[in-house]
């Protein structure tokens, strides 16, 4: 007898059917003569049925079996007198006539069931296990219907689809590289690719037109919330394109994605400049699902006698609309929590909006209803709301105001995980300066040439250039990000200079890009977008590890492999190590 049917099939109109299904027992269920056990396979449960005064021994049989045993069963589909109307199959049973064994199961260390008593470190261990759970399933059938609609999209668009090599040298997003020991080549390294970059800029150069491959990256850096070392890119190039083309084509690529794997409309997706996004949201990836934009007080705050504002490059508020239900306990909460290293505020003023329109604030001291009115006038504030400020150097305020907006946001409900707002953020900076290192670091990655207007700027006032660079934002994650490469050896050789390359080093490290800019490359610039991110925001999970099948925990390590491990002596040797 072969598998009929799955456990997430049969319903009512299957009664009377004989049929064969094989799974996992989750749970038995003992009464009197009677035992019934959930049977679960990856497509859902069906209860088993049996009757000790039916069959006395196969009962018996039943009651041997633990949690986690492959049976296969054998049996009729019987209407069930206690329905549950929670599983789709809640209306049958198999009442069951024959079944088999195939394969015992230890007592797994924590319950396979939605919801785990298992802690994530043994989930980890023994991932596999956890795998069997349903809610990590379909994280991972929605990721197989994900990378299904980008290849069908990007096939349908004319993208070639052509894979990378892994033992590569290093490559420029400005990470640590996982290095790997060449045993041909004693004590020479192989780097594993932080990305594609400088291998899809070569296949423009070759004429491919356009490229794509969904692809592993590997990072070696350290931990960051939500960060794996090896990650995977849908990462893309096009030739003979500007900006908008590679916006328009990607714009495309996640609409038809929401709209294959969750049947939604995008909504309007805004493109906005870094300075803009900055200026309005205090960051570079806003989230769009709200409002409660930045406003700036400096006008009505600055000037008043009052030092804290007097002295601070900025003054921005938000106003929180009916935010005056809070109590002063909660606001001093929010004081407390921008105060915490992690934002570094030094203080939060506030000025509520009362119910009849008059003022009350936290600075009542230095401004009186008429200015507090116009603190009101400038962030739109109505009766019942609320404004929250945060004074201190512009750049610096503007992101902890961001910070603190998505805390409000959190709390008035206003970024659900089935809501999706996405954006565009263009024309970031070139480059930093890092104090550190007293160097001006790429902001994206070499090859990404700044707009035309700002080329003169380059060797002046590097860090008023922009980047024609953009990235793609949803619910406030960085989802993607490219630019428009330069594919002109005098601009690329400036664009070194100002890293502060050498000559010689730009050539020992990308000479092998720069030699074939000199035999006809064309215009070109791409984009790529972070898998794990994209599924984990469209399953609504906080943490990459959840759509990922076999993830590192947050030391970087394979828990359940125990990797990374020493190497043994003839290993070491071989490979020239001490
Ligand atoms: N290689 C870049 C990255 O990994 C993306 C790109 O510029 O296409 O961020």
């Amino acid at each position: 007898m072969h598998r009929t049917h799955t456990c997430g099939e049969l319903r009512a109109e299957h009664i009377g059917q004989t049929v064969t299904l094989s799974g996992w027992v989750q749970t038995r269920r003992d009464f009197g003569g009677m035992t019934f056990i959930d049977l679960r396979d990856r497509y859902g449960i069906t209860q088993l049925g049996f009757n000790e005064e039916q069959d006395k021994e196969l009962n018996t049989r039943a009651r041997s079996l633990g949690r986690e045993f492959v049976v296969k069963v054998h049996g009729e589909v019987i209407e069930r007198s206690n329905k549950n109307d929670k599983i789709p199959t809640g209306n049958i049973e198999i009442k069951v006539t024959a079944f088999k064994v195939l394969n015992a199961s230890l007592t797994p260390p924590f319950t396979i069931e939605n919801d785990t008593d298992g802690g994530e470190e043994i989930r980890l261990k023994y991932r596999y296990l956890d795998l069997r759970r349903n809610p990590i399933q379909e994280k991972l059938v929605l990721r197989s219907k994900l990378n299904k609609a980008v290849r069908d999209y990007l096939n349908d668009a004319d993208f070639i689809d052509v894979e990378t090599p892994y033992l590569i040298k290093s490559t420029p997003e400005g990470a640590r590289d996982f290095v790997v020991p060449s045993r041909m080549n004693e004590g020479q390294y192989y780097a594993l690719p932080q990305s594609p970059q400088t291998f899809k800029q070569l296949l423009m150069v070759s004429g491919l037109d356009k490229y794509y491959q969904i692809v592993k990256c590997f990072r070696d850096e350290d931990f960051r919330a939500d960060r794996q070392p090896e990650f995977t890119q849908i990462d893309c190039e096009m030739s003979f394109v500007e900006r908008d083309d590679v916006l328009d084509t990607f714009e495309g690529m996640i609409r038809s994605v929401f709209k294959s794997v969750k049947d939604l409309e995008l909504g309007d997706i805004p493109k906005l400049t870094y300075d803009e996004a900055m200026r309005r949201f205090g960051s570079d990836k806003p989230d769009m699902r709200f409002g409660m934009e930045l406003v700036d007080l400096d006008d009505v705050a600055k000037g008043n006698g009052f030092g804290v504002f007097d002295n601070a490059g900025s003054v921005v508020a938000i106003n929180v609309t009916g935010g005056n239900k809070y109590t002063r306990k909660e606001l001093d909460a929010f004081t407390d929590w921008v105060k915490r290293p992690q934002i570094g505020a030094l203080g939060l003023i506030y000025c509520r909006v009362n119910e009849d329109g008059s003022y009350k604030s936290s600075v009542d001291k230095f401004f009186d209803q008429e200015k507090l009115a116009q603190w009101a006038e400038k962030s739109d504030s109505k009766a019942n709301d609320l404004i929250l400020v945060l004074s201190g150097e512009t750049e610096k305020v503007r992101k902890q105001m961001n910070e603190l907006r998505l805390h409000i946001g959190d709390l008035e409900g206003l970024r659900p995980k089935d809501k999706f707002a996405a954006c565009w953020v263009v024309d970031f900076p070139l480059v930093e300066y890092d104090e550190e290192s007293d160097k001006w670091h790429a902001m994206h990655h070499p090859f990404t040439s700044p707009i035309p207007a700002d080329r003169d700027k380059m060797e002046t006032d590097p860090g008023t250039v922009k980047a024609n660079a953009y990235d793609m934002a949803i619910n406030g994650m960085e989802v993607g990000g490219g630019s428009i490469r330069i594919h002109d050896k005098t601009l690329q050789k400036r664009m070194f200079d100002l890293l502060g390359f050498t000559p010689e080093e730009a050539q020992e490290q990308f000479g092998f890009l720069m030699n074939a800019f000199e035999y006809g490359a064309p215009p070109h610039g791409g984009i790529a977008f972070g898998l794990d991110r994209l599924a984990a925001i469209l399953t609504g999970t906080d943490s990459i590890r959840d759509v990922i099948a076999f993830p590192k925990n947050n030391m970087g390590r394979d828990i359940m492999i125990d990797a990374p491990a020493p190497l043994n002596a003839d290993q070491k040797k071989e490979l020239g190590m001490p």
